[in-house]
């Protein structure tokens, strides 16, 4: 112990007098720019940040960390632009609402958040909780949990009765009328009020329930549930803010109107027909497929009980559709950005994704781009989703060669994030 706590000091004043440097020699490693396999190559880290990428096995010096990934493909840590690290599936998740208090929520957030860096995602976007995913954000950033680096929309923002209005199904008495501090609006100086609420509570972006959804006990999974002003002020406010906006959406009506107000995301987009693909290229609008998610609902809807009665026959419905809807927008050519939804299936699984997708038609690079560098950029952070000289020191590393079998996304066997190693087989 007090040999390991005086290596710790020791690389401590060496970071500060000179950053140890650690070479890494990777068997193949994923171009997620020109779409390629490079063989043979080294990667140097320096303290947090890639400082070197070349070509051959550049040898290491008596001070630098040797990390042998020769037998592995490496790639830029792999980004899930739709998570929701606070829950996860199961059969009482209706009723945790009433038993549940925040602090049971967190614990359990902490083992989600673990599995999902072992998994190889370094960074992902939490689309949605109660408001503990800011606190499990700052606690990841302090060091004193192990997670991925996380974007968090805070609570989404809903309207009355709609998808992410908490207190949807519950009896009258207990319904009241959550308002705009709990993300529920209605008209314009709501909408306004809730993306200032989010900014105050520490949001890092803006995430809107645009249409109806599968999982709240209400009928409609599809119908649009905001006005074309409600968004208007929702997206002009965002922008004040420096916030990105995500908008959850099944039906067709709801992405229009998304779309022309100015989100920068279609999260599921399961009705979505030619018009919104071609309004989605005309706006650069990302589309944030989320196929496991509707796979996994629609299987679960099959157990008897699982879901309330309100919810089974939309899952069944909507679930199965997403798959087909990827297809269609990918052969389009509207931007796609890897993204799962990853607490309505159990977390550690948001590798199937990039399965499902290529099985869809997307070459396998191109879902590790969709990973990295596309969602860097829906993201807006340039520092990472690309394994390149100046940027963040996130690699993975996997067993096989995904171009031959997708299935080696399961695989992850190394994992470095901002330059520290929490995963190494
Ligand atoms: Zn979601």
């Amino acid at each position: 112990m007090r040999k390991l706590l005086l290596f710790f000091f020791m690389s401590c004043m060496a970071g500060n007098l000179l950053a140890q440097r650690t070479i890494i020699h990777c068997g193949q490693l994923v171009d997620v720019q020109h779409l390629q396999l490079l063989k043979e190559m080294t990667i140097i880290t320096e303290g947090n940040k890639i400082a070197e990428v070349q070509k051959g096995y550049v040898n290491a010096g008596p001070a630098d960390k040797l990390i042998d990934l020769k037998n592995r493909t490496v790639m830029p840590g792999l980004i899930d632009m739709h998570v929701h690290l606070e829950l996860e599936t199961n059969p009482n998740r209706y009723m945790e609402t009433f038993t549940y208090n925040p602090a049971d929520y967190a614990f359990q957030s902490v083992v989600f958040a673990g599995k999902t860096l072992m998994a190889g995602f370094t960074t992902v976007r939490d689309l949605g909780g109660s408001g503990v995913n800011i606190s499990l954000r700052n606690a990841i950033n302090k060091g004193l949990i192990v997670g991925p680096r996380v974007y968090t929309a805070g609570k989404a923002i809903a309207t009355t009765g709609g998808h992410a209005d908490p207190t949807n199904g519950y009896r009258r008495d207990l319904m009241g009328d959550p308002g705009p501090a709990a993300g529920v609006i209605n008209g314009a100086d709501d909408a306004m009020k809730a993306v200032r609420q989010r900014y105050k509570e520490g949001s890092d972006l803006i995430k809107v329930t645009a249409s109806g959804g599968v999982l709240s006990v209400a009928k409609s999974g599809e119908n649009p549930q905001f006005t074309d002003a409600e968004l208007k002020a929702v997206v002009e406010t965002a922008k004040d803010y420096g916030f990105k906006v995500a908008a959850h959406c099944h039906g067709a009506e709801a992405m229009k109107r998304a779309i022309r107000a100015g989100v920068n995301s279609i999260e599921h987009g399961t009705y979505m027909d030619d018009e919104v693909m071609e309004l989605m290229k005309k706006m650069g609008t990302y589309y944030v497929p989320t196929i496991i998610a509707g796979k996994s609902v629609a299987d679960s809807a099959k157990k008897p009980g699982y879901f309330p009665e309100l919810v089974a026959p939309k899952a069944l419905a909507i679930g199965p559709k997403v798959q087909n809807t990827f297809a269609r927008a990918y052969k389009t050519g509207v931007k796609i950005a890897f993204g799962t939804d990853a607490g309505v299936y159990a977390h550690g699984k948001n590798w199937m994704e990039f399965v499902y997708m290529n099985e869809a038609g997307m070459p396998a690079l191109e879902t590790i781009r969709a990973a990295t560098l596309s969602a860097a950029d829906l993201l807006g952070d340039d520092r990472l989703g690309v394994i390149e000289k100046g940027k963040l020191a996130d690699i993975v590393a996997i067993d096989g060669d995904p171009v031959k079998d997708i299935r080696s996304m399961e695989k992850v066997k190394f994992v470095m994030k901002n330059g520290i190693v929490y995963k190494q087989d």
